[in-house]
This record gives C-alpha cells, structure tokens and sequence, in this order.
C-alpha cells in the first residue's frame, strides 16, 4: 500500500535559504511591539520563554496578552511571496513521481500554505493542509497534533512518511511510529536525509533507510 505523506511547509517544501521564513520570523517580532505593545527589548527573551513553555511564540502571546490566533497568523503571514519563491518544476516532479497521497502539516496557517503552495506551483499535488488551528494552537512536536492529524487520516501511524526541516519534529513522529525524511542542509540522527524534497524518490524505504 502507497504511504500517506505528511510535509512541513516552510523551510521543507522550499529550501530555508529563500530568506522567506526569516522574514516571517520579523513580522512575529514586529507584531510583538506593534501590535501587542511589548517592549523591543524584552521581546527576544520572551519569544525564547514562550517557545519553550507552548511550543511557539503564538501560545504565549494568546496566554498572557489575549491576542486573537487568526488575527497574529494574517499578520506575520502578509509577506511578498512572489519575491521569495518561484515555481519549482524540480520538486512538482518529484512529488509527481511519488505514490501515494500528499498532506501538509504546518505550524504556519492554512491560508499561507496553500498561497506558498500556489507559488510554488505545487498545489495540485496536495488533498489537504493541517494547520495551527487544526491542532488546536498545540503546535509540532507536541503529540496532539500528530494525533489528530492520525484521527483525520484515518490512518495507522506505520502507513504515513513525515518529511520536516527539523529533526525535533521529526522525534514525535517516529515516537508515534510514523515513518521520517528529514529534509535540508545536514543530517541528523535517527532519520533518514535528503537535502531537498525533489531528492525524494531516490531514497528507498524512507522508514528503514
Ligand atoms: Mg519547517
């Protein structure tokens, strides 16, 4: 049976050196200040303490200062694509080539993953995306997600491949027996590595290898 495939978005599906997701990493900065009021100067630190404590800077700000997940995610998305990325024949191939269905699995927003998709001109390769709202604002690599990601797919966790940029990611998925690909500049123990997702297809038994 075909695998289900489960794909992080930023810095996967396109590679980190675009420059996109650290402008997407301003924005949530900038959204601290301008619009949640923080001090510039602590907001560093805070970021720090509240990936640690909810697993993204969102879980904090929605906590402690009520901001409104919707309203945060429109803006640190409301980026220029269009300078960022380009269509990516390379990878549309790849993910052509290879059986099975293909969901995203992002801690971003749905929005900006299907707008990401549509600029990379991989859309059409893709059933569905997951979000942060899906997972209840419980970003990746809490185990919530993944578990209602399981529930979704009405799929046993042996039948889905994860490929993520990040091997932490990665951990919870193989924890909960799924498969993993970990995509981009090195490797990491535990998981098979490619560099990037249209180097796909050549890794045989991703779950093994
Ligand atoms: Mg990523």
């Amino acid at each position: 049976m075909s695998p289900i495939w489960v794909f992080d978005l930023d810095n996967t599906l396109y590679p980190a050196d675009t420059g996109l997701f650290d402008l997407v990493d301003r924005r949530i900065t900038r959204f601290m200040v301008e619009r949640v009021g923080l001090d510039p100067g602590r907001v560093l630190a805070l970021r720090a303490r509240y990936r640690d404590a909810f697993g993204v800077t969102l879980g904090g700000l929605v906590a402690e200062h009520g901001v409104d997940p919707d309203a945060y995610l429109a803006y640190v998305h409301d980026v220029p694509l269009e300078q960022y990325l380009f269509p990516d024949e390379a990878t549309d191939r790849a993910l052509a080539a290879l059986p099975g269905r293909k969901v995203v699995f992002t801690n971003g927003s749905v929005d900006h993953a299907w707008r990401v998709l549509d600029r990379l001109g991989l859309r059409r390769r893709f059933d569905a995306v997951f979000d942060i709202a899906f997972m209840d604002y419980v970003p990746k690599p809490r185990p919530h997600g993944y578990r209602k990601l399981l529930d979704a797919l009405l799929t046993p966790p042996e039948a889905c491949r994860m490929v993520d940029d990040l091997p932490v990611n990665l951990d919870t998925a193989r924890d909960l027996g799924m498969g993993t690909v970990l995509v981009g500049p090195a490797p990491a123990d535990g998981h098979p590595w490619i560099e990037r997702v249209a180097d796909l297809p050549g890794l045989t038994r991703p779950d093994t290898a």
